[in-house]
C-alpha cells in the first residue's frame, strides 16, 4: 500500500454534528478526508464542500457501519489512510432500562459498540505497518456516559460506550508496535441533534446547567481534541480516553 503525501483521514458519521466539525478541523490541519455517511447525502455533500473550501481533497462514501460488509467496502473505497475517526453513533431512546424495548437495546449496542469494533478492525488492517500500511491513528468517539452510567436515560448506550473504552485500551496494546495509536474521545453534553433525535427535544436545556462549566459543549471543542490526538504532538498517547465534557 502506498503512503499518502498528506495525512488522509476517514471520518464515519462525517455528514453532520461532531463528525462534520472533526472533518472541518482536520482539513484546517492539512488532512485530506474521506467522509462516510448513512442517510443524509445532502448534509454529507455540504460538509464535503466546506472541507474542500479549506483546501482539502474530499471523497464522500455511503456506508452503514452496522453492516460489516459495508465497512470493508468503505475502507476499500477509501484507499490508503493515515487516520480514522470512528464517530458514527446515536443514543436512539431516552428512558429507564426496564421500559426500553429489547430491539432498541440490541440496536444501541450494535451501533455504538459492535460497529466500532468493525471499524477498528478495518482501521488497523489498513494502517498497520506489518500489513503494508504506513501507520496512523484511530480515534473512536465514546461518551462521558461510559463513566456516569446515564441512569434513567440510556444505560444500554452507556454500557456500549464503556465497551469502546475497553476496546481502545486492548487494541492500542495489540498494535502499539505496529505504528498505530488507538485512542478515544469521550464528549460530555455537546450541542448536536443527537439529543432531539433520541426523542426529547428539550434535553439540552434540561441537562446543560448540570455541566460544571454551566453550558453544553460545541462540536468544534471536541474536534480540537481529536485533531490534537491525531497530531505528532500526541505521539506518545495511546490506549486512553480523553474526556471533553466541561468537567462533567
Ligand atoms: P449526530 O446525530 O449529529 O450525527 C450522527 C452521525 O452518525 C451522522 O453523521 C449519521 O449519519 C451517522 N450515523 C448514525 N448511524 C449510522 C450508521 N448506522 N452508519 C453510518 N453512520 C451513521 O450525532 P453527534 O454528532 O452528536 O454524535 C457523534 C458521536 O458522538 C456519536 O458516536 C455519539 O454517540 C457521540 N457523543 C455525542 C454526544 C453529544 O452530546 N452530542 C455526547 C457523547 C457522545 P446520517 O446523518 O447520514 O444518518
Amino acid at each position: 500500500m502506498t503512503t499518502p503525501d498528506r495525512p488522509r483521514t476517514l471520518v464515519t458519521g462525517g455528514s453532520r454534528g461532531i463528525g462534520a466539525a472533526v472533518a472541518r478541523r482536520l482539513a484546517r490541519a492539512g488532512h485530506d478526508l474521506v467522509l462516510a455517511y448513512r442517510t443524509d447525502a445532502e448534509a454529507a455533500t455540504r460538509t464535503a464542500a466546506e472541507v474542500e473550501a479549506l483546501g482539502a481533497a474530499c471523497t464522500v462514501v455511503r456506508a452503514d457501519v452496522v453492516d460489516p460488509g459495508a465497512v470493508d467496502a468503505l475502507f476499500e473505497a477509501a484507499g490508503p489512510l493515515t487516520g480514522v475517526v470512528s464517530n458514527a453513533g446515536a443514543t436512539l431512546h431516552i428512558g429507564p432500562l426496564a421500559d426500553t424495548p429489547v430491539d432498541v437495546i440490541a440496536r444501541t449496542v450494535e451501533l455504538n459498540l459492535t460497529s466500532a469494533l468493525y471499524v477498528a478492525r478495518a482501521a488497523v488492517r489498513a494502517m498497520s505497518v506489518s500489513r503494508g500500511g504506513s501507520g496512523g491513528v484511530l480515534v473512536t468517539i465514546g461518551s462521558g456516559a461510559a463513566t456516569t452510567g446515564s441512569p434513567g436515560e440510556y444505560v444500554q448506550y452507556a454500557a456500549a460506550k464503556a465497551g469502546v473504552d475497553a476496546m481502545t485500551l486492548g487494541l492500542a496494546q495489540e498494535v502499539a508496535r505496529d505504528g498505530v495509536r488507538v485512542v478515544a474521545v469521550a464528549p460530555g453534553i455537546i450541542e448536536t441533534t443527537i439529543h432531539a433525535d433520541a426523542g426529547e427535544p428539550g434535553r439540552l436545556a434540561r441537562v446543560g446547567p448540570s455541566v460544571p462549566m454551566g453550558r453544553p459543549g460545541d462540536p468544534a471543542e471536541v474536534a480540537d481534541a481529536v485533531a490534537w490526538l491525531m497530531s505528532p504532538e500526541a505521539s506518545y498517547v495511546t490506549g486512553t480516553t480523553v474526556r471533553v465534557g466541561g468537567g462533567r
